[in-house]
């Protein structure tokens, strides 16, 4: 790994190099800003863009929202084999009490050109013959331009570009804290010198300051402007920096099973009325439930096939019967980053320093979007053709919420 000059200064820094760090460097390094990364770890162990599910959908209540996935929706269509984008559509049952409230979005959602169609429960079953038993259903949407994507690979995508365009992304490289003066930042960074442990890492995100524990160097990266893109863990990068935080991390859990009596290969994600939602993944079954009762923090701990036994499988096999059978192959635990109203928090947070985070479970679908409008307002001082601005943290003072029920 290059060391950085100590004389050099660049445009803009990422704190963190996920998804939407990756992007937002991607924008500003093809807008021929001077970009670095810094990330505690670039393999993605503490990163939510290495565990989620890969739906991408634009049918949100908010027209900001609905916006940033249409854009992103319109750019992994021009990538889609290289980052495995399948338009195979999202199912969503709904019961008695949430179908008004989807019926009343569509308008909203159909003058962004999103296709959505309406089905009633018989159409679901002849759509999906698996999903047998109906009760509860009072009615469904269809959206065929939505689907899954490989998280991954479009990470890798925008840092592949990033670096093509001159981004420097700097490895094993905590951020602990800052000097910001009217000229510029001065981020004081500790490096690992090799690949840090699972506990070395823990301990370094969760007590303050770099671990002492594990040798590393420390050192300053200057900069004109950074950007907190840090997920689940903005809360201390925003300390760093004295912004106040809005939002919490919560964990979410997904499982992959085994159902050889159902394929649902010809399907993209399919949400149900109970608030499971599942699609295929390989030869296997991804599936997700988020308990309403979670309580924050930063616990990755995953519960095994207890997650599957309790919340997976029951709700599964009380809509398809030929769930019975299915089996739990294994699973694992990431972090939602969720804001007061489920709407990612984008813009300008203090002079010279940006956001990007606490997308609420939906950051890669937002994260062509996101990327471009933050990179457009860092270069150029505005949103562009990507406005952003209904989710800047000002929201929050001035009561004007970007409120989002239905996400997974
Ligand atoms: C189970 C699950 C399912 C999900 N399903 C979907 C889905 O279907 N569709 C969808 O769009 N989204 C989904 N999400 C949400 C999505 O994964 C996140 O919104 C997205 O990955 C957030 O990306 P990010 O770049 O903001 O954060 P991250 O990917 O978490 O990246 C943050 C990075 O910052 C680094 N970092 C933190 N603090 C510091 C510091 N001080 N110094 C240096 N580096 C630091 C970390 O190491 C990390 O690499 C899901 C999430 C989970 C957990």
């Amino acid at each position: 790994m290059a060391a950085i000059d100590p004389r050099e200064r660049f445009d803009a820094v990422m704190i963190g190099g996920g998804i939407i760090g990756s992007a937002v460097a991607m924008g500003l390094a093809e807008r021929g800003l001077r970009v670095a990364i810094a990330d505690v770890d670039l393999s993605g162990r503490l990163s939510s863009s290495e565990k989620n599910a890969g739906g991408v959908r634009a049918t949100w209540w908010q027209p900001v929202n609905v916006a940033l996935c249409r854009a992103s929706i319109a750019y992994y269509e021009s990538i889609r084999d290289e980052v495995g984008f399948r338009q195979k559509g999202y199912l969503w049952l709904y019961d008695e009490a949430t179908w008004p409230q989807a019926c009343a979005h569509l308008e909203m959602q159909r003058s962004f050109g999103h296709r959505i169609a309406t089905l009633t429960p018989a159409e679901v079953a002849r759509r999906v013959p698996e999903i047998d038993r109906l009760d509860a259903i009072a009615g469904a949407t269809f959206s065929p331009a939505d689907g899954l994507i490989n998280p991954n690979l479009l990470k890798e995508h925008y840092r592949a570009r990033a670096r093509a365009a001159g981004a420097q992304f700097l490895d094993r490289t905590l951020v602990h804290a800052a000097i910001v003066d009217a000229g510029e930042v001065r981020l004081q960074c500790w490096q690992a010198a090799a690949p840090l442990s699972d506990a070395g890492l823990t301990r370094l995100m969760t007590e303050d300051g770099p671990g002492a524990a594990e040798p590393g160097r420390l050192f300053e990266l200057r900069a004109s402007a950074v950007a907190i893109t840090t997920g689940a863990w903005s809360d201390n990068a925003q300390r760093i920096f004295g912004l106040r935080n809005y939002s919490e991390a919560i964990r979410r859990q997904i499982c992959l099973a085994d159902n050889r009596a159902a394929s649902f290969a010809a399907y993209g994600m399919i949400v149900d009325t109970s608030g499971v939602y599942f699609h295929n993944e390989g030869v296997h079954i991804l599936a997700g439930y988020s308990p309403p009762d979670t309580p924050p923090g930063h616990h990755f701990t995953y519960d095994g096939e207890a997650f599957f036994i309790d919340q997976v499988w029951p709700r599964m096999y009380a809509r398809m019967s030929c769930c019975e059978r299915m089996r739990h192959v294994t699973g694992w635990a990431g972090l939602y980053e969720v804001s007061p109203d489920r709407s990612a928090i984008i813009g300008r947070a203090a002079p010279r320093i940006f956001e990007a985070h606490s997308f609420s479970g939906r950051g890669v679908m937002q994260s062509y979007g996101a990327g471009q409008a933050l990179a457009n307002l860092i270069a150029r001082g505005e949103w562009g053709a990507f406005d952003a601005a209904a989710l800047t943290r000002e929201r929050f003072a001035d009561n004007r919420l970007v409120f989002e029920e239905l996400h997974i």
